[in-house]
């Protein structure tokens, strides 16, 4: 047997484990339940802590019950290299999504610890609380603590049985009030790094185990109104019909026209719902949802232009009126071209291809871009499942991407 290199003692199994423990911290015995300020996250945060205390960190946890564990480095007032993911999830979601991000993480450390190695600057991995937003329905409520994009009023957000966010920090303990002491100085931070699942079916496609993430996809989201003429199923003929259904299917085909013109672009008509919805009643009224997303915030705002405009005509050539609203918009977060090279350059000498990924979804890191340059590295999933109880990632392609993460982590730290 010759002598392993560091990113060989990675060990899988350990992971694998910690995984499993960290599914049994649910509400639910279908798939994993674990909101925020729970019974449940409590658990896993006890559980976490103690493993970030194997690898030799020393634990807190901030202002935002964000569980943070910090490894010294040989320059102890160098900047500090953040490497996180959350611990919440999404009603009756998958074991991997967010929680393999911290356990590779604090797998990373604890090789590092195991033997021996003080990377030069310390670094931090974080449990970030709260990124589902599934009890608040406020998404990213940790990582923008920490970034101190935080607003009090959010305190008074409130869960299904009208508890509010800040009574549920004091029922665990902390001071909401004393949110802002989450906060980071920009100064202070080297960068941060995430490992997640991609949530997407490309790198099974490839057969890769993990790829380098661009940047995270902006997004517009609208709702749409199409009206049109109420009518008897059997007694109006096609040509003096106003067919709202009709319409908003000629414009959902034009949308999927309109995106396959452009690369890097998603829009998708997720909801529909059709009045008065009966089956001998022509469709009078259509309610319905878009979501656009691209990494190009210009192809985005260009593309929904066009679908508007195309949606508007299809309507005026059948008499029918169209009204588009919108709900929200998010801008593209790109990762830092620094952590990029990175990446690529340990996926290159590994012998891996360095796919390129665009995040369609939402991650702790889109909150931190605010103050640090960011990286991040998705792991492939089976089938590209995500937030469900079938969610899958081998333990081979979990040993591959904390081995990843542990060179690059070294990279940035050396
Ligand atoms: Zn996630």
């Amino acid at each position: 047997m010759g002598m392993q290199t560091l990113y060989q003692k990675v060990n899988a199994d350990r992971i694998v484990r910690r995984i499993e423990e960290l599914a049994k911290c649910s509400m639910t015995k279908k798939g994993v339940t674990r909101l925020s300020f729970s019974r449940e996250s409590e658990m896993a945060n006890e559980l976490v802590a103690q493993w970030m205390q194997e690898a030799g960190m020393t634990v807190r946890r901030d202002g935002l019950n964000n569980i943070i564990g910090r490894y010294e480095g040989k320059w102890p007032d160098a900047p500090v290299l953040l490497i996180g993911s959350h611990l919440d999830s999404i009603i009756e979601a998958g074991k991997y999504d967010g929680v393999l991000g911290v356990i590779a993480a604090i797998e990373v450390i604890q090789t590092l610890y195991e033997n021996g190695m003080r990377p030069n600057n310390p670094i931090e991995v974080i449990g970030f609380c709260d990124e589902e937003g599934a009890r608040f329905h406020t998404t990213l409520l940790g990582s923008r603590a920490i970034a101190g994009n935080l607003r009090e009023e959010e305190l008074f957000a409130k869960d299904a049985n009208g508890i509010t966010l800040a009574e549920a920090m004091k029922e665990i303990g902390l001071d909401p009030f004393q949110y802002h002491t989450a906060a980071r100085h920009p100064k202070t931070i080297l960068g941060y790094l995430e490992l997640h699942i991609e949530q997407g079916p490309i790198l099974e496609q490839m057969n890769q185990a993990c790829g380098v993430v661009s940047g995270i996809a902006g997004q517009s989201r609208y709702k749409f109104q199409v009206e049109g003429l109420v009518g008897h199923a059997g007694t109006v003929p096609l040509p003096l019909r106003k067919d709202a259904l009709a319409g908003t299917a000629e414009m959902i085909l034009a949308i999927e026209q309109i995106v396959l013109q452009y690369e890097n672009l998603m829009a998708t008509v997720g909801k529909l719902s059709v009045f008065p919805g009966a089956s001998n009643v022509i469709p009078g009224l259509v309610e319905g949802t878009l979501d656009v997303r691209s990494i190009d915030d210009g192809t985005r705002r260009t593309a929904l232009n066009r679908i508007i405009e195309e949606c508007k005509e299809i309507a005026k050539q059948r008499g029918l009126v169209c009204e588009f609203t919108k709900v929200m918009e998010s801008p593209a977060v790109l990762c830092s071209s620094r952590f990029i090279d990175v990446i690529s350059s340990v996926l290159e000498e590994r012998k891996m291809k360095s796919v390129r990924l665009v995040s369609g979804a939402g991650h702790d890191a889109m909150a931190l871009a605010s103050i640090t340059d960011i990286g991040m590295i998705f792991v492939r999933c089976k089938n590209g499942l995500s937030h469900h109880p079938d969610e899958f990632v081998a333990a081979e392609d979990i040993k591959i991407g904390t081995s990843v993460l542990l060179d690059v982590a070294l990279k940035l730290t050396s």
